[in-house]
Parts: C-alpha cells; structure tokens; sequence
C-alpha cells in the first residue's frame, strides 16, 4: 500500500484538520471570550474544587479551613464514628466490592436487611435499592412508563427524572414548575383524550435548587381525579423533613397516599445509592424490569451499612432532626433580614440571589476567602439574572459556624451591591 493510500496507517493523532468533526464542539467548548474561560483565567471558576479533608461543617480546601454551607450532608453522619466504624467493619465481613449485579451475584443479606428497614421506616410495603439515586429516578420512571403512556413531570424536576422520561418510550409532558393548574390541565385534556394510557405524575418532593416543598396533598388529589400514579423524588426530604424524617409526603400526614417515593443516600443518609418504596407488586416487577437494578453492579458494603447506621441514628437521635430545622430556620431569617432574597425555601436547602453570573462566581471567590464554601448555581440551572449561592445546612453547624456564614455573606454582599443601597431590597 502506498503512503497516501486512504487505508496507510499515517500518524496524524495530533493533526487538527485529522480529528473528527464529532469533537469539534469540545474544542469550542469554552469560548475564549465567554464567561466561564474569563472565570478560569482569573481564578474565580467555582467548579470541580477539590477538598482535602472534610469532617462535616468544616473542612480543608487549598490548605484552609472553610465551613462547609455547600453539601447535602443534612445529618452531618459521614463523619460520624458510629458510622465510620459500621462501614469499615463491613469491608472486614464482605470485602469492598459485590462485583455483580442484584440479579446475579451481588444481593448481600446486608442488602436485604437495607431494604427490609426502609419499607418499615417509610411505612410502606416493599422497597427496592439502585445504586445511586440517579439511576434510581431514571430506572424507576423508564419502568413503570412505556410506550402507550404518559409521563408529566414539573419543569424543574432533578436531571434523572428528565432522563427515565427519555428513556421510557411514554409521551412527557411539562407542566410549569409547581403550577398545578397547570399540571390539571394537561391532566383533564389527556383524560378526555386518552382515557385508558396509563399516566405518572413525578416531580421533586423537595426541589433541589429554591428549596421549596411540592403540595403533595393537591398532587395527591388530581392523582385520583385523573387515575394517574404518583411519584415523588424525596432526595432531599427524607432524613430532613416531617416529624421523624420521613420526608415530603409526611410533613401533609399523607405518607400512604403516594405510589412511589424514592430516595437517595448521598445526602442525609451519608453514603452512595437509593431506593424506592411502594407497593409489594410494583416493586417486584421493577426488581425484574428495571434496567439500572438489573445491568449495574449493586451498592458495595460500607454504602449499605453506613445507611443502616444511620437510619439507627435517625431513629435515636430525633434531635438532630430538630437541631436541623433550627439551624435552617436562623439561617433564612438571618438572610432575609440582611436584605437577602431566598426564594420560597422551606427547608435546609437555602438559594441566596446574587444577580448575573459574573457577580455569582466574584461573591462565591469572596466568600471563599472569607472561610465559607457554597456551591454558585447560573443559568440554565437558573433563571437569567437569578444566579445564587445554593447554600444548605447540617444538624451539626454550630452556631458559631452559622454566625460565620452570615457575617461573611453581609460583608460580600455589601461589596458587590447585592444588599445595601443598591441591593435587591
Ligand atoms: N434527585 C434529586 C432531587 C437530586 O438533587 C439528586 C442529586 N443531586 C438526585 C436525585 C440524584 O441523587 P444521587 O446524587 O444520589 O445520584
């Protein structure tokens, strides 16, 4: 073959013009002269920080220590000795790893045990654990509606409901977020007009950027009214809200009017994976028709049993439930009388409106320097202009952490005109 030969091996790796057109949008990912290029020539990129230490409210970052006013660690258990020391002793017991799927080889009696005490403590028939609580939503929703269906899902509900409603083959409609006229219009057509699909209404219990709680008894309501099943995320409601942490639906008294209720453990349970509860039936047929429970390793020992010492935790400790609600109502008193905008938030999870995106990742570059870490959220994530600090709470802030966090916000927010004279308020 010759050198020119459309099949000669060439060496043309680092050849631009050789490259396929299919990356030609990573090269042009960050436009050089776009906001997020600006942000990291000048060092005020707030994205994939690392962290060096972490014990909960306070942490090391760049050799320093922070409070920590940007996890889901609403139980502040990951640093927990009780906890630490369940999951190591069970990678004594079983080893780190299942190496296999529920299906197959990787159901451990620890497992059961797992999905035994959530059903009890969500006060519900069976459950079933996924891996993460992304494969959870998504594997759930993509399950129980197929083709002939019809999904409708709030506006702003988290990233893996939006991707089980691609992967299911139902038809998705969007209602406005937390607008349920809306939701029972679309609900009152499609009963008109398809009166024998099957439908699942599914949103966020909890929505993870305003805070705010869905009205579960309405979704319940128009549920009925239109036969449709309903699914909540509880990702950021169980183990934080209702009188003993049982998430959104029991804060309304209504925990066994809800289908399906999902849960994650990457944020009060401290670990990795999620579940979901409901009925007996309906969780045997995911168990055998749910794709991310069948295909995907299951979750390793020290995740199933930090969850296990947790719920224990949990169940002891009802204080810290309620040093949990006291530290997130100080915190959003504390910001609206500074003169801040929180939104609607009823729960730990507080977003503090900073303005446009250059402000957002200047205020979060502050507050970091003033010892206090928060995760910056901008657009699409937000609305334009609405850019914020998503600052979220743990039962173990101290309130000198807390003091720490608002002072710090004071003084950044009145460097950059977002309270004060020129301010929001
Ligand atoms: N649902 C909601 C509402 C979430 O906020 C998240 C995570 N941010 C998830 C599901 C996914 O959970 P996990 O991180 O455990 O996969």
């Amino acid at each position: 073959t010759s050198a020119s030969s459309p099949t000669a091996p060439t060496d043309t790796v680092n050849d631009a013009a050789a490259r396929p057109s299919l990356f030609d949008k990573c090269h042009q990912f960050f436009d050089p002269d776009g906001d997020y290029a600006k942000a990291k020539e000048a060092d005020l990129y707030p994205y994939f920080r690392p962290i060096e230490r972490n014990d909960g409210a306070r942490a090391i970052m760049n050799g320093e220590e922070v409070v920590m006013a940007g996890s889901n660690n609403y139980l502040g258990l990951t640093s927990d000795p009780r906890v630490q020391e369940a999951a190591a002793s069970s990678i004594k017991t079983y080893g780190t790893g299942c190496t296999g799927s529920r299906f197959l080889n990787g159901t451990l009696d620890l497992h059961l045990q797992l999905e035994e005490r959530l059903a009890d403590f969500m006060e519900a028939e069976a459950c079933i654990l996924y891996s993460t609580g992304y494969m959870t939503n998504m594997g759930v929703v993509q399950a129980i509606a197929g083709k002939g269906d019809m999904i409708f899902s709030d506006k702003d509900n988290h990233a893996c409901i939006v991707a089980g409603t691609q992967m299911s083959y139902a038809e998705t409609r969007r209602y406005r977020h937390n607008d349920l006229d809306h939701l029972e219009q679309m609900l009152e057509r499609a009963h008109e007009r398809h009166p024998d699909k099957g439908k699942l209404i599914a949103t966020d219990g909890v929505f993870s950027m305003s805070g705010e709680i869905a009205d579960v008894p309405r979704l319940i309501s128009l549920a009925r009214t239109y036969n449709a099943a309903l699914m909540l995320d509880d990702a950021h409601a169980i183990g934080v809200i209702g009188p003993k942490g049982q998430g959104s639906a029991s804060t309304y008294g209504r925990l066994q009017d809800v289908d399906l209720i999902t849960g994650t453990f990457s944020k009060s349970f401290s670990s990795l994976g999620g579940f979901c509860v409901g009925d007996e039936d309906v969780i045997e047929y995911l168990r055998h028709e749910s794709s991310p429970h069948i295909f995907s390793a299951s979750m390793p020992p020290a995740n199933v049993a930090t969850v296990l010492k947790c719920l224990d935790i949990l169940e002891e400790e009802p204080e810290r439930l309620e040093r949990l609600w006291e530290v997130s109502d100080y915190m959003r008193e504390g910001f609206r009388e500074q003169g801040f905008d929180v939104w609607d938030s009823e729960t730990p999870i507080i977003p503090v409106v900073v303005g446009d995106m250059e402000t957002c990742f200047r205020f979060w570059r502050d507050l970091l320097e003033e010892g206090v870490f928060v995760n910056a959220v901008v657009p699409p994530a937000v609305p334009k202009g609405q850019s914020l600090m998503r600052t979220s709470y743990m039962a173990t802030h101290t309130d000198e952490d807390l003091d720490r966090i608002l002072e710090a916000f004071y003084k950044v927010g009145t460097r950059h005109g977002v309270i004060g004279s020129n301010g929001v308020h």
